[in-house]
């Protein structure tokens, strides 16, 4: 249920709304629109409860939300999320790419490519610590010393750092070092790591789910939402489908579907989405035409070396190449990217 408030009510009037709602133990939600204060109610709610606020002063109107999310939606927050990074704003006009390898294999290949990736224009440093691999005799990653790697590197390169983490009790470890926290297609429904990714206070890249529905994921991220964490940015990475010339199904649909039903940002992953380097191109092109807010994607020194996801990484080349290739797609959609407009303010 939200609760719509008058263009002209006044801060007294939103605080009884408030006050009410909680005397019937739920949890009220203030949203401050262009035109309207919206206070959404958290909660089994009950027809008595929406007499009881239609009849309080300052009161518009009291809606049902049809839907099972409830702060992850558009109704809740008619706004955009921005989540600012260190300087680096997603969700917002400016497109971003996250670039770096799957995983962090040593000091030299992640700052290389940090060097590479940085100079064609991405804003963010991917790496992977902790790999969650289908065999376990894959790399895993290199636990804590590629964390270090990552923040040391990011700092000498003026990039935030965006690495996964992947079960509860690695949250305070990976937070110590990321800017961003990615949760993993695997671990979506992880309910209990998204509380506490909720409990801190960093951004979180939440990547959807292999079988996901769009509902699932989005009531992945309110389980973050709801521990007063408002930093959530989507990931679409593919689906599962019947398919075999692809790792997965880039689902092109989720990204305006997404913009349509929640305020947060949404940025696509190419790589694990096509797990073949060349697909990744025209994907990312797709996805940035569909309206995402940018992108993730694997990017390796030599990636017939790589010791995660090489088949599906590009090398320095054909990174430069659709980084080229993104601009006039970005104005087409009345976006820039990032870069671009950090150039234009010097
Ligand atoms: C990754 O980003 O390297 C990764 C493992 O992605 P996903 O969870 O989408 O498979
Ligand atoms: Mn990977």
């Amino acid at each position: 249920m939200i609760v719509v408030m008058k263009t002209s009510s006044r801060p007294d009037e939103i605080s009884r709304v408030t006050k009410r709602i909680e005397d019937f133990g739920l949890k009220a939600h203030i949203s401050e629109g262009v035109d309207h204060t919206v206070i959404g109610v958290l909660g089994q709610v009950f027809t008595e409860l929406r007499d009881a606020l239609e009849l309080l002063p300052g009161v518009e109107q009291v809606l049902l939300v049809s839907k099972p999310y409830k702060l992850a939606s558009r109704e809740f927050h008619p706004r955009d999320t921005v989540v600012e990074v260190k300087g680096v704003a997603i969700g917002g006009k400016e497109i971003i790419v996250m670039a770096g390898p799957c995983a962090i294999e040593s000091e030299e290949q992640l700052l290389l490519t940090a060097q590479e990736v940085k100079a064609a224009g991405a804003t963010v440093l991917r790496g992977g610590a902790f790999k969650p691999r289908t065999s376990p005799y894959d790399f895993r990653g290199l636990g804590e010393t590629g964390l270090k790697i990552l923040a040391a590197v990011g700092k000498e390169n003026k990039m935030p750092v965006i690495t996964e983490v992947m079960s509860p009790d690695q949250v305070d470890l990976v937070a110590k070092y990321a800017d961003i926290l990615q949760i993993g297609a695997r671990n979506m429904q992880n309910f209990i790591l998204l509380d506490e990714v909720g409990k801190t206070r960093k951004p979180v890249l939440l990547k959807r789910g292999l079988s996901s529905t769009i509902q699932e994921w989005l009531l992945a991220a309110e389980y973050i939402l709801a521990q007063d964490n408002e930093q959530v940015i989507l990931c679409e990475r593919g689906i599962r489908t019947f398919e075999t010339h692809t790792r997965n199904t880039m689902d092109v649909s989720s990204i305006p579907i997404i913009e349509k039903v929640s305020h947060l940002p949404i940025i696509a992953d190419p790589s694990h989405a096509t797990g073949k380097w060349y697909l990744v191109p025209p994907l990312a092109l797709a996805t940035v035409a569909a309206g995402a807010d940018g992108l993730l994607i694997e990017v390796h020194p030599n990636p017939d070396m790589a010791l995660a996801d090489g088949p599906q990484s590009l090398n320095f080349d054909s990174f430069r190449l659709l980084m080229s290739q993104l601009s006039p797609i970005a104005q087409a959609r009345n976006r820039q990217l990032a870069t671009q407009s950090a150039k234009s303010k010097h």
